[in-house]
């Protein structure tokens, strides 16, 4: 039986990942600092603790796994990673952790480890234009990230391909683009647009308004979960070792996002635009390298996912407002 250690286990891409590795017929071990919030964790193992201390981390390192992915990180959405205010956590925390689990790795003789990169990396100028961002790998030098966190990730991509230099790793990364899906964080600040967005419509009265920060012409894309996990295991088993993207490429406003869930929702609403932080203007993943190299992008069409997130929400308010 082949063995995968999970690292952000207790997360929202980590927990599903988790599931879809046991699906393949793995054992796989969990590690983070606290377990999956929405439902039990499908791994045979789990390790709850803290991988910016090293003894933890050789610990769960304590025999071979044929499949390693880091996902663990401190992260949020735009109300967390934009404000400034988590700047010091944000960019100590994940280097640490990063540090730490590549350095036991590579003196237990692993040879690979998947890291979640992000699309934050890309430089803030090429992302002004909303309908023309330029996301394509190589457009990420000469660097400009436009928050610490992307600072951070831009560091520990350089720090997994040194691994791969120095010491004989094959580590692979990805850029993740926006991934969102049932059993992620879906209000209290650190939610982003898609749960935002299904969360604002799922309570509102029909014939109401709801909210959208900013004039709502910000684009993005957003990839569901499902395809980011295949898109990480074909990435962790090939032989690409320059950071790859993985994301959706279709690209909608922000006003589009909103549009499409009121449409899920068959609610009468009305947008309004309101102040509230922000992120770059526009981005979009750009796929051609991944199809190059994989053979395989995402295609699923937004939404699909978002019809399942949507429903996923509802029930949650649903169950929220019975427990009182
Ligand atoms: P998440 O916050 O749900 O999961 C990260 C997990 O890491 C959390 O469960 C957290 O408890 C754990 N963690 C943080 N500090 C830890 C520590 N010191 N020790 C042990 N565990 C710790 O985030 P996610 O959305 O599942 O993202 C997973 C990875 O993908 C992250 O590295 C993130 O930066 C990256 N990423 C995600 C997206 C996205 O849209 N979700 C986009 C780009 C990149």
């Amino acid at each position: 039986m082949k063995k995968a250690i999970v690292l952000g286990a207790g997360g929202f891409i980590g927990s599903h990942l988790v599931k879809n590795l046991k699906n393949d017929g793995y054992w796989v071990r969990g590690a983070d600092l606290k377990l999956p919030e929405f439902s039990a964790s499908a791994a045979d193992d789990f390790a709850q603790g803290d991988l910016r201390n090293k003894d933890f981390v050789e610990n769960i390192f304590d025999q071979e796994y044929d499949e390693v992915y880091q996902l663990a990180a401190d992260m949020g959405g735009a109300g967390y990673i934009f404000t400034g205010e988590n700047d010091a956590d944000i960019m100590h925390n994940s280097a640490l952790i990063n540090l730490n689990v590549l350095d036991v790795c590579k003196n237990n003789g692993i040879k690979r480890v998947f890291y979640s990169s992000s699309a934050c990396i890309y430089p803030q100028v090429n992302q002004i234009d909303p309908a023309n961002p330029n996301c394509e790998e190589k457009s990420a030098y000469p660097a400009h990230p436009d928050s610490e966190y992307g600072w951070e990730k831009l560091f520990s991509e350089r720090l997994f391909i040194s691994y791969n230099r120095n010491y004989g790793m094959q580590n692979r990364i990805a850029r993740y683009h926006n991934i969102f899906g049932p059993e992620g964080t879906w209000n209290g600040g650190r939610e982003k647009a898609p749960a935002a967005m299904c969360r604002k419509v799922a309570e509102a009265k029909d014939n109401s308004t709801i909210e959208v920060w900013g004039d709502g012409l910000q684009t993005r894309s957003f990839l569901f979960v499902d395809e980011c996990l295949e898109g990480t295991k074909r990435l962790l088993r090939s032989d690409v070792d320059k950071p790859l993207n993985i994301g959706s490429e279709e690209m909608v406003s922000i006003n589009e996002l909103a549009q499409l869930v009121i449409d899920i929702s068959g609610k009468n609403l009305t947008i309004e635009n309101i102040e509230g932080p922000l992120g770059v203007r526009g981005r979009n993943s750009d796929n051609r390298l991944i199809r190059g190299r994989l053979n395989w992008a995402p295609s699923r069409p937004l939404q699909m996912g978002l019809e399942a997130t949507y429903a996923w929400i509802s029930q949650q308010l649903e169950s929220a407002k019975l427990a009182g």
